[in-house]
């Protein structure tokens, strides 16, 4: 199997191959034409199967058409634990990406928030962000989501190891509720399903 039979698009297909990536890993095998088909997903995946370019790489492929932009708010968000993974996770969507005019930024706390607002203002399609800074800006209104079409959870038991359950339920109620989920754990405990049952609808499902 390769990436262009999963349904991938031509510069897509190009950028993995200037990463050198020939053959997708299991989880982007499982993942990449579920999200393709507009399914929500649960996955059980660990750090190292590949599972960042497997949400990351449809994400694109659906933002990235044609589509002309109505308005500057963002499409989709992408909520991970800590600032380092976001700023990883970022890069993995600028390198996926640049042959595509889909624009990206990470969203962390520790840094000034006026810049993060102006980037906002000059439209950013995916944001990549830590639940924290997420919600203030939220809270002064400096992101809107109505025009929001995918989330994703990444590594959601250690968000919820991590204490951000309150944050995550206020976000998910800032949401618009016609939208594809996504969510990504190392482990499935009794927790992250009870997290799951918030954000996904219908899920396929698969553990790698
Ligand atoms: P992750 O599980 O997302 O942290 O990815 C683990 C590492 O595998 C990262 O360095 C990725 O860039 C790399 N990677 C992801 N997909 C592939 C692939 N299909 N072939 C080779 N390396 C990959």
């Amino acid at each position: 199997m390769t990436f262009r039979t999963l349904g991938l698009s031509a510069p897509i297909l190009q950028a993995l191959e200037d990463k050198g990536y020939s053959t997708p890993t299991e989880i982007q095998r499982k993942a990449i034409p579920a999200i393709l088909e507009g399914r929500d997903i649960i996955a059980t995946a660990q750090t190292g199967t590949g599972k960042t370019a497997a949400f990351v790489l449809p994400i694109l492929q659906a933002l990235g058409g044609e589509r002309q932009r109505r308005a500057k708010r963002i499409r989709a968000l992408i909520l991970v634990p800590t600032r380092e993974l976001a700023m990883q996770v970022e890069d993995n969507v600028q390198q996926y990406g640049k042959h595509l005019a889909v624009t990206s930024m990470a969203m962390v706390g520790g840094v000034d928030l006026e810049p993060q607002k102006q980037q906002l203002i000059e439209g950013v399609d995916i944001v990549v962000a830590t639940p924290g800074r997420l919600l203030d800006l939220a809270r002064q209104r400096a992101l809107h989501f109505d025009e929001l079409e995918v989330l994703v959870l990444d590594e959601a038991d250690r968000m919820l190891d991590m204490g951000f359950i309150d944050d995550l339920e206020k976000i998910i109620a800032r949401l618009p509720g016609r939208r594809q989920s996504l969510l990504f754990s190392a482990t499935m405990s009794r927790q992250v399903r009870s997290l799951a049952d918030i954000v996904v609808e219908i899920p396929v499902e698969f553990s790698i």
